[in-house]
């Protein structure tokens, strides 16, 4: 195989659910179960930020209790032991990546355990639930408390330094992800763009999938160690 030098990867939903996690929008993901509109958007926090917390409440009592897979594991061996630069950015807002040792996974959507203050813009780890009487811990605010993950509407974090990557890396691997939601859903065209070599591990061919030069379609604890024995050379 190829020897490449800079790899950038990007991990979706369907990374973690081998390890119990749900999905989105497969069969029985979760937006058939609730309406994305209450519980992943600013204005459906606004109306309703009691019914919106017990949902980021009841998903962070879920990871906690999750195992990375695999996957996440085969993903901090590349890591670890391949010569050249290897970014992870994820969509996910769980910690399996950081379970499995990866050193600083880019979370450009957040993460289910940090909570962010709406008033005075502070951001800290929180694993326990939250309420509306919740009070900020740096400002003292009730009402303000909301989980530090991005809504549909809002800006994903880390998009400068997920950009310099794209545009510098010579692989870019998606794994686990429809390719539904934009910025990430065109991270393999800004790849591509670079001159990258692009590969989907996925379940299914996903919306993109023609723009990606190779594909191992299964589920993401066989597809993705298997990958990475491929680029490590093993
Ligand atoms: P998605 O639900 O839209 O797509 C998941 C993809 O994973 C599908 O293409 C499906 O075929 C594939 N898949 C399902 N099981 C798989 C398996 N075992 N192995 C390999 N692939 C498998 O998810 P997405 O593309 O990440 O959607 C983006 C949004 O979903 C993001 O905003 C993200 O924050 C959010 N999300 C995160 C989590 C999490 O943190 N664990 C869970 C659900 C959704």
């Amino acid at each position: 195989m190829v020897m490449y030098e800079r790899i950038v990867v990007l991990t979706g939903a369907g990374i973690s659910a081998e390890s119990g996690l749900g999905t989105f929008r497969d069969k029985d993901g979760i937006w058939t179960k609730y309406d994305l509109n209450e519980v992943a958007t600013p204005e459906g926090f606004k109306r309703n930020p009691q019914f919106a917390h017990e949902f980021y409440n009841a998903r962070r009592k879920v990871g906690r209790e999750a195992k990375p897979n695999a996957a996440h594991l085969a993903l901090a061996k590349l890591e670890t032991e391949h010569s050249g630069d290897v970014l992870i950015v994820t969509q996910n807002i769980d910690h399996l990546h950081e379970a499995a040792g990866s050193k600083q996974p880019v979370h450009m959507h957040g993460e289910l355990a940090r909570a962010l203050c709406s008033h005075c813009g502070a951001s800290r780890q929180w694993l326990e639930d939250l309420t509306v009487d919740t009070a900020c811990p740096d400002c003292g605010r009730t009402e303000a408390m909301r989980p530090d993950v991005v809504w549909f509407g809002e800006m994903p974090y880390h998009m400068e330094k997920i950009f310099v990557a794209l545009s510098n890396c010579d692989l870019f691997i998606s794994v686990g992800t429809s390719g539904t939601v934009y910025p990430a859903a065109g991270f393999v065209a800004e790849a591509l763009q670079a001159g990258a070599h692009t590969v989907e591990l996925n379940l299914e061919p996903s919306e993109g999938a023609t723009l990606f030069a190779e594909a191992s379609h299964g589920p993401a604890t066989k597809v993705v160690p298997a990958y990475v024995d491929k680029v490590l050379g093993a």
